[in-house]
């Protein structure tokens, strides 16, 4: 019922990186554990439309969705806690609203007006707000709002949770996130930066109803009653979110904070049920106590910002767990790889993964990687660019093909073995063009792929512009790479594998984005299984 859906809506103080996003997904994964249905969406404050033209070190991993939308990388927290998938309408951007209002503006939806930030803009942050609550979907739409408050940019934002707060009255609800810091010197907590981030709320109008506090230390209860009457919450409304040994801990630390009774007493729900957590205790006792432990590579260029590969080490994690192993994913610079040092640097690997990517940079130290795992028979998985590697050093190595190469790096090649989509070759622009979200896949049968599965008609996630070249096909099946998966609406390969070797495969999706603590991907589950064996 629309009219009961209950929205919360989450804001950052202090400073950045506080892990907004996690908090999000652990109250929306207690919601869910006690019967309710939630769903969890961002909004952010910069200007580009989303974030798939940005670079990842502006903006760590790009997260794709189901229909196709490029997003924040919070979006895949969302999914791994939740296990429900996210869209378009859970990302929204400052310049998504801005487009749209001007777009508006121009058919001439607001003739004789003018527009302006308070209320058009405001107006359009709030219709998107409410979008995924009036589906009916959902007992509760939890938003996340980007940044921190104070920022100008949010500014915005900020203005458009105060006026509908006003409007939902008790549907409604404000958690502000702040940072309790430490001072060794003092050897004290201090509550004065909650107090005045607070305060900047209050400047606008928000008056937060709970408090979620970051520390590296326990909050006394002297401390949080000084918090309350400084900020004009109830004690019990000062929730304490303590550093934790891994992200999937912080629901179970909210669960004792009580951080869900407080928001459905709050907002006049009943408890339902005490939190249904059997399997989500059972995956972070695995994660503890793992049986097995081993080393993989993964070969990459982003490698310094741990963000940029977010949904893989993630992926990484919940394959562990399935294979009771502790997974060490060591991140490997391909540009430090050549043909001479390959055998030295990856030595001792159970397993080797080459990255997604885009562009030149680093991309033989790549194709060094992949000859290494064909020849010495190391357990290989390729994702997106990672794929293509595996098929330009194949035709290279393997069919003779010396200049064989991706017409990405290099548009003069005699071997284009991968090559422009067709239905790219016509796009100019750069945003949201690629060949983007779930396409079906179908998969032959009495392959690895399908084993994998377990099943031959699959769907993935896909995000690129090149893909290999069918009139290579029958040489590379001949020589003992096989296309194992097959697109069956423009008969693209999808997955190639090698006959001759344990386990070697390239997958031009991202299963990544796939992979939730409820449902590991069998990609990285039998990749993990493989390098163990
Ligand atoms: N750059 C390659 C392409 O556009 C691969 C993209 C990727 O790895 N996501 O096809």
């Amino acid at each position: 019922m629309p009219n009961s859906t209950k929205y919360i809506f989450v804001t950052g103080g202090v400073s950045s990186s506080l892990g907004k996003g996690i908090i999000s997904a652990s109250l929306a994964k207690l919601l869910q554990s006690r019967g309710y249905c939630a769903t969890i969406q961002k909004f952010d404050p910069y200007l580009n439309v989303d974030p798939g033209t940005m670079n990842p070190y502006e903006h760590g991993e790009c997260y794709v969705t189901n229909d196709g939308a490029e997003t924040d990388l919070d979006l895949g927290h969302y999914e791994r806690f939740l296990n429900v998938p996210t869209s378009q309408a859970n990302n929204v951007t400052t310049g998504r609203i801005y487009q749209t209002v001007i777009n508006k503006e121009r058919e001439g939806a607001y003739l004789g007006k003018t527009v302006q930030v308070i209320p058009h803009i405001t107006d359009e942050i709030k219709r998107r707000m409410k979008l995924l609550g009036d589906s009916g979907n959902f007992d509760f739409v939890i938003t996340e709002l980007g940044g921190t408050v104070g920022d100008i940019e949010s500014l915005p934002y900020v203005e458009s949770v105060r006026q509908l707060k006003w409007e939902l009255g008790g549907n409604s609800l404000v958690i502000h996130l702040t940072l309790v810091p430490y001072l060794s010197a003092a050897g004290e907590l201090k509550t004065k930066p909650t107090q005045h981030s607070v305060k900047t709320l209050l400047e606008y109008g928000v008056q937060p109803d709970i408090l979620v506090c970051r520390t590296e230390r326990h909050l006394p209860q002297d401390l949080r009653k000084k918090i309350a009457l400084f900020c004009n919450v109830t004690t019990n409304a000062v929730i304490e979110s303590i550093d934790a040994e891994s992200i999937y801990d912080v629901p179970i630390l909210m669960m004792k904070e009580q951080l869900d009774k407080v928001v459905l007493s709050k907002l006049k729900l009943p408890l339902k049920q005490d939190p249904d957590l059997v399997n989500w205790k059972d995956f972070l006792g695995k994660l503890k106590n793992p049986v097995h432990e081993i080393d993989i590579a993964a070969v990459g260029k982003y490698i310094e910002l741990k963000d940029a590969y977010k949904s893989i080490s993630e992926a990484f994690i919940h394959a562990g767990v399935s294979n009771e192993t502790k997974v060490n994913v060591k991140w490997i610079s391909s540009e430090s790889l050549t043909a001479e040092n390959v055998a030295d640097k990856l030595k001792g690997f159970s397993g080797i993964l080459v990255a997604p990517g885009f562009g030149d940079r680093g991309i033989e130290g790549k194709i060094a990687t992949v000859k290494f795992a064909r020849e010495n028979k190391i357990p290989f998985l390729g994702i997106c660019l990672g794929m293509q590697c595996a098929v330009i050093e194949f035709g290279r190595n393997v069919l003779g093909l010396k200049d064989a190469h991706s017409t990405e790096m290099n548009p003069d090649t005699m071997n284009p073995v991968i090559a422009l989509m067709e239905e790219q070759k016509k796009i100019t622009a750069k945003g949201g063009t690629m060949r983007l979200g779930e396409f079906p896949c179908n998969l032959k049968k009495a392959s690895k792929a399908a084993s994998v599965y377990n099943k031959t008609a699959i769907k993935e996630r896909h995000r690129h512009r090149y893909e290999f070249n069918n009139s290579y096909l029958s040489k590379y099946e001949d020589a003992g790479m096989t296309a194992s998966g097959i697109n069956p609406e423009g008969n693209f390969v999808e997955i190639v594998e090698i006959k001759d070797h344990p386990w070697f495969i390239g997958v031009q999706f991202h299963p990544e984005y796939k992979s939730t603590v409820e449902s590991p991907h069998p990609l990285f589950v039998k990749f993990i299984k493989a390098s163990l064996g």
